[in-house]
């Protein structure tokens, strides 16, 4: 076989442009179309203003910029050193910026200072596809993960260990000091760099230590990002923060197309999931203006309260027990039938348990209902119902026990059982797809309010991951669509396009639509 000629010095005679070097169905492309389809009342939301200031050198585009962050987090560059390489070297963020050259600086004041805002933009996506009829709403399911922080595990200290470490710190102190008074040397101008360090990890150990007298509840601080905290992960113990999102399925159509839109997402600094279920839930309604009828929950969300507020707010949700095995016990309380007229249970072998007592139980109060022991401790169940010879079985009936109790019985049915299977295949390739393919094995920032801007942001990559999928599938007066929808969803609407949008269906070619849709843009 011959060998093509490599000539790196080619010249063309007519140069293509830009733009025919990026494919129709690229993904800048839709980042594009997204970044450009956003109304002056997004903008303003996200604390954008498009027209720059009369005086000065001029600034670069913000929908260059907002492009380039949405873009590099959807393709897993996320840094502004990376990202100011990538608008050098790469072809799609040529063509986003129009061959312009924002440095890191610039690109990192854009997102320091709108990151904030994020929010919106999060939002605006999931209503986009809800408005475009692409979601599932009635099912969603809720997990969470753990993401490192920017902050070494090992920084991460108890009091006692600040107090070790500010003692010793202190030592080096003197003896650096020591060491430098002794010498014959003037004094430097400048402090000493390993004297420096010093002074300030000691600065750095005294404001943890004043963290945590402050924070109730927790009992060790990293000294790299205050905020991070130890959570158990896949890789073993790390300083992290617990990456909480709902997702819901795009909805089944010709063009196959699967996958999830993350409706609710959030960073916390808790490890444990639980009291995080209901604001995920109320969020995720929130962003898609619908209940959902059926949420799926590992068994990390359960609890009683969870489970009454669920009832409360009339919203289904299929979620296992943490210790199951214990329902297949025999004597579990639940086989103990409950008589009202005299407030008392009566136990599978017959024996009646009346009402002894109200008792705290870790900050909880709970009804305590009591046999004989004599009964008890004849019984052929004794050694399994209970081991208590003198005062025989006790029951302890919570607050919330009549709900945990309905919903264990509907938990038994097929049908929570067919819908709970759901629940890995739609949160889990999630996580999978952040973390493998959008490269977040760690935060870049450090601070929670931070965190919680890059977790929007992550979110926002992630919803237009989904949607880029579906829109290579449609045709191009369904993607001018989508560009109606962002409008839409972010409340620019002019009258005209009201107008536009109550009769785009009956009375417009979909030429007219884009038409008069270009004219207002421009407006
Ligand atoms: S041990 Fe006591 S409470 Fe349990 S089944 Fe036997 S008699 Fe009833």
């Amino acid at each position: 076989m011959p060998v093509r000629e490599l000539n790196r010095q080619q010249t063309w005679l007519l140069p293509p442009t830009l733009d025919e070097l990026i494919p129709d169905d690229h993904p800048v492309r839709f980042v594009a179309s997204v970044v450009d389809s956003l109304g002056q009342a997004m903008w303003e939301k996200l604390g954008i203003s498009l027209n720059g200031e009369p005086l000065g050198a001029p600034a670069y585009h913000p929908r260059a910029l907002l492009g380039v962050w949405l873009y590099g987090f959807m393709t897993g560059t996320r840094s502004s050193r990376k990202l100011e390489a990538a608008c050098r070297d790469h072809i799609p963020y040529l063509w986003l910026t129009g061959w312009q050259h924002p440095d890191h600086n610039t690109l990192w004041r854009f997102y320091k200072e709108h990151r904030a805002e994020m929010r919106h933009l999060f939002k605006l996506t999931v209503r986009t596809a809800v408005n475009m009829d692409l979601l599932d709403i009635a099912v969603q399911a809720v997990d969470g993960t753990k993401i490192q922080a920017n902050a070494a595990r090992d920084r991460t200290y108890d009091v006692r260990g600040l107090q070790q470490l500010l003692k010793r710190t202190d030592m080096a102190i003197r003896e650096l000091e020591e060491q430098n008074e002794a010498g014959d040397d003037p004094s430097p101008v400048h402090l000493p760099e390993k004297l420096r360090q010093a002074q300030f990890l000691r600065a750095e150990v005294k404001a943890a230590m004043e963290q945590l007298a402050e924070e109730e509840g927790h009992k060790r601080v990293n000294l790299t990002d205050g905020d991070a905290k130890l959570m158990k992960s896949r890789q073993g113990i790390v300083a992290g923060y617990n990456l909480e999102a709902v997702v819901s399925p795009l909805k089944v159509t010709d063009n196959k197309k699967t996958g999830v839109i993350i409706t609710g997402v959030e960073a916390v600094q808790e490890p444990e999931d639980h009291d995080q279920l209901i604001p995920m839930l109320e969020q995720s309604e929130e962003t898609t203006g619908t209940l959902a009828d059926m949420t799926l929950a590992d068994a990390g969300y359960h609890s009683g309260a969870n489970l009454a507020v669920c009832e409360q707010r009339k919203q289904m949700i299929a979620m296992p027990e943490s210790q199951e095995h214990r329902l297949k016990n025999p004597y579990h309380k639940d086989n103990f039938s409950y008589d009202a007229n005299t407030d008392s249970y009566i136990c599978p072998i017959g024996q009646t348990l009346e009402f002894l007592e109200m008792r705290c139980i870790v900050n909880k109060a709970v009804r305590v209902y009591g046999g004989l022991g004599t009964v008890c401790r004849q019984c052929s169940a004794f050694g399994i119902c209970t081991k208590n010879r003198y005062r025989g079985r006790e029951l302890l009936i919570g607050h919330y026990d009549a709900e945990l109790h309905r919903h264990r019985e509907w938990m038994a049915t097929d049908e929570a059982k067919t819908l709970y299977k759901r629940r890995k295949e739609l949160v889990e390739p999630a996580f999978g797809i952040i973390k493998e393919q959008m490269g977040v094995r760690r935060f870049l920032l450090r601070g929670w309010s931070n965190i919680q801007a890059e977790a929007n942001t992550l979110a926002i990559a992630f919803n237009l991951r989904t949607l880029w999928s579906v829109w290579i599938s449609w045709s191009l007066e369904k993607r001018r669509l989508l560009v109606i929808k962002i409008q839409e969803s972010g409340h620019k609407i002019s009258g005209a396009l009201s107008i536009l949008h109550s009769y785009s269906n009956q009375i417009l070619s979909p030429v007219q639509k884009t038409l008069i849709l270009v004219t207002v843009c421009k407006s």
